[in-house]
């Protein structure tokens, strides 16, 4: 690990590396020196990115054990072992009152949010314990898990969900001197949720509730999502950090 603003030589897997937070990090990353891996669901979205930032595309789809281990492989073995795991590779993946909510869409958010921060996690930490490398994990989980919206109920329930592995990995991984952080966002400006498409009253409802008064963008994460990947943040592990303009203030 590096201290902030210098990753120079570290290999850094992104997950979700072609979206809004995850493109903005690994283009942070790279600018910073670091050797990244963009994996994706979206192979065509990563190897645009990837070329862009001169990273390495990697295709990946979290939810299946086969994609996660091989997509590990693959960035290990073109670029090195991996000193740093940023998992952005997330879904909403549907919203309506959970006593409406079609399975499937909970089964489908369960399986990308929960199941995948499961096996990139495994995956990530068996990969530094055998290359003996005290690498740091940070994932993008939700002030949603601490604060529920109605209709996003699956949602937030998969990111309180990967908040629990988060602090059990934080735990068990520490004896390997490896680090596993999150932090929490409330509303983002991404393609997940284009807020700048949003009509005035969508923007409000979420803007009331943020004693900052405004919607994030990527680059209101990448410093503190580049802090707990650092060695700057060398004694910090199993902590959630709500990046999210006050708004867990206000419940
Ligand atoms: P985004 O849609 O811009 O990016 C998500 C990326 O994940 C996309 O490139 C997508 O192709 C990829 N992806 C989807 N399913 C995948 C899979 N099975 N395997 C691999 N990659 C997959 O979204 P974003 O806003 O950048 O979200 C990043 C993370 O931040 C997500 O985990 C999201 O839940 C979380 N988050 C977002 C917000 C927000 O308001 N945007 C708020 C809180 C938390």
């Amino acid at each position: 690990m590096t201290a902030v603003g210098s990753f120079d030589g570290v290999v850094a897997f992104v997950t979700g590396g072609a979206g809004g937070i995850g493109g903005a990090v690994a283009t942070a990353l790279a600018e910073r020196g670091a050797k990244v891996a963009v994996a994706d669901l979206n192979e065509e979205a990563a190897k645009a990115h990837a070329d862009k930032i001169g990273g390495l595309a990697v295709g990946l789809d979290v939810g299946d054990a086969d994609s996660v281990a091989a997509a590990v492989k693959t960035a290990t073995d073109a670029l090195g072992p991996i000193g740093v795991l940023v998992h952005t590779a997330g879904i909403v993946g549907g919203g309506g009152p959970l006593n409406g909510l079609p399975v499937e869409v909970f089964d489908t958010v369960s399986r990308v949010n929960f199941r995948g921060t499961f096996l990139i996690t495994q995956a990530v930490a068996n990969a530094m314990i055998a290359a003996g490398t005290k690498g740091a994990m940070v994932h993008i989980s939700s002030a949603g898990a601490f604060s529920p919206t109605p209709g996003l109920g699956h949602y937030e329930a998969t990111k309180a969900g990967m908040n629990a592995l988060i602090r059990s990995a934080a735990l068990e991984l520490a004896e390997h001197g490896i680090r596993v952080n999150a932090v929490a966002p409330g509303p983002v400006d991404t393609p997940m949720t284009n807020f700048s498409a949003a009509p005035p009253e969508a923007l409000a409802f979420w803007t009331e509730r943020i004693p900052l008064g405004r919607i994030a963008t990527p680059a209101d994460l990448v410093p503190q999502i580049l802090l707990l990947a650092s060695a700057d943040a060398r004694h910090i592990t199993g902590t959630i950090l709500p990046v999210d303009g006050g708004q867990l203030l206000k419940g």
